[in-house]
């Protein structure tokens, strides 16, 4: 999967997350429970598989970083296909 793919989906499922948090406090919708609980585990799932430099496997804490965004990885500076 590529960076920005991943980059996408852990913003989505983050947003998905609190929207649905924020749900199930005013609800209590065990649905709402469950949704937030399968976008939270989306999310760590993506961050922990792909959100990593595929040289050196370091993860990517901040994916806004300048040098990831000039397509190179910050801690080895190989170059990365984002
Ligand atoms: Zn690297």
């Amino acid at each position: 999967m590529k960076l920005r793919t991943a980059k996408t989906i852990t913003r989505i499922s983050a947003v998905l997350a609190v929207i649905l948090a924020i749900v199930y406090r005013l609800t209590y919708n065990y649905i709402a429970m469950y949704g937030f609980l399968a976008a939270l585990a989306i999310l760590i799932l993506v961050m922990v598989l792909f959100v990593k430099c595929p040289h050196c496997g370091a993860h990517f804490h901040r994916l806004s970083d300048s040098a990831l965004r000039a397509g190179r990885c910050p801690y080895c500076g190989e170059e990365i296909d984002y």
